[in-house]
């Protein structure tokens, strides 16, 4: 393969899971190379203000806390690449990335591609995000809505547990669904029911986020038996209509749960079914999807991958 990128160890993607494996793999004297993908800084670049990541106690800017995230791996020597992998395989031990401009190739390889939040696609989403009033994270934003009436579209366990969690300082959750059943488990189900603050509107669907252009006040919905169409006044609209890891470029090599997250090869979550092949952060966790949690398993998965380094 000509003009390959060898490097010891190799990071694919650039959110707080892939940086902290970086600044940890960087103070090990491994030279890490980060591979940005098309997203770099990842999830958190999308979000206005985070107030849940310990340290900062008066909150910090999203894309302010992965920019200190990078120069503090930076510090440290590792180097990083724009670029987006296209195909992961192995040859013998080594990792073969091949990337949309150039291939790479390393020993150890740690994969924290994180997952995007699958979009609605409709008017006033993308002019009201990042601050706006429609967001993807409950937890990240919701408590910006204290006492005020918000709308969450979804419904499934994620959009359950938004909605639970909203309900719990805010006056009002509507739970949005097109249907007229949940997806939710039951138990989520039977707690959204039994919950005073969420109303439940089925059969809706989300035409649009309405506002004054800078801040959304409003969703406009359809009625899917009626053809019906709805004002809601609302705050924030939480999208809650699943999530997609970033993970099919390396379907052919690692193990995929049904939802196409990378599973384990182990007992450690942050071991892959592949020799030298780590996984870190929301790729890998449809479960917990928090900075704080990619941060560890970045930090996790990097000193996984340097103590079998030691052991080659
Ligand atoms: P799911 O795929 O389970 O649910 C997505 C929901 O969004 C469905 O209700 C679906 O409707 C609806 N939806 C999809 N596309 C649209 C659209 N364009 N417009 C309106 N509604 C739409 O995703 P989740 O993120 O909720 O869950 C993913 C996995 O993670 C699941 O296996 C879940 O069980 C798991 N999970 C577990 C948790 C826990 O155990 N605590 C917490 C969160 C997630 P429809 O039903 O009509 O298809």
């Amino acid at each position: 393969m000509g003009n390959v990128v060898e490097r010891r160890t190799i990071v694919v993607g650039s959110g707080c899971a892939g940086l902290t494996a970086a600044l940890y793999l960087a103070r090990a004297g491994l030279g890490p190379l980060v591979i940005d993908g098309d997203r770099p800084g990842g999830q958190l670049t999308q979000t206005s203000a985070v107030e849940n990541y310990p340290g900062f106690p008066d909150g910090i800017g999203g894309y302010e806390l992965v920019d200190r995230m990078r120069r503090q791996a930076e510090r440290f020597g590792a180097e990083f690449a724009g670029d987006q992998i296209e195909m992961l395989s192995l040859q013998g031990k080594q990792k073969i990335l091949q990337g949309k401009e150039k291939p790479y190739q390393c020993q150890a390889l740690v994969i924290a591609t994180g997952s995007a939040p699958v979009p609605l696609n409709v008017p006033g989403e993308k002019e009201y995000a990042s601050g706006g009033g429609v967001s993807f994270c409950a937890t990240c934003d919701g408590p910006f809505y204290r006492g005020k009436i918000v709308a969450v579209v979804g419904g499934g366990d994620s959009a359950a547990e938004e909605a639970l969690f909203l309900a719990q300082f805010c006056e009002k959750v509507y739970l949005v669904h097109r249907r007229d059943r949940l997806r939710a488990s039951k138990i989520m189900a039977e707690r959204v029911l039994a919950c005073k603050r969420i109303e439940l509107l089925w059969n809706r669907v989300v035409l649009s986020a309405e506002g004054d252009g800078k801040r959304m006040n409003a969703v406009m919905l359809k009625d899917a038996g009626t053809g019906q169409i709805s004002h809601l006044s609302c705050a924030a609209l939480f999208i809650s209509v699943g999530h997609r890891p970033n993970s099919a470029f390396a379907a052919g090599v690692l193990g995929l749960d049904e939802n196409g997250y990378f599973r384990s090869g182990c007992a450690d979550p942050v071991s892959s079914a592949v020799p030298g092949i780590f996984l870190a952060g929301d790729c890998s966790d449809p479960l917990y999807r928090q900075a704080i949690v990619a941060a560890g398993t970045g930090a996790r998965a990097a000193i996984a991958a340097e103590r079998w380094l030691l052991s080659q």
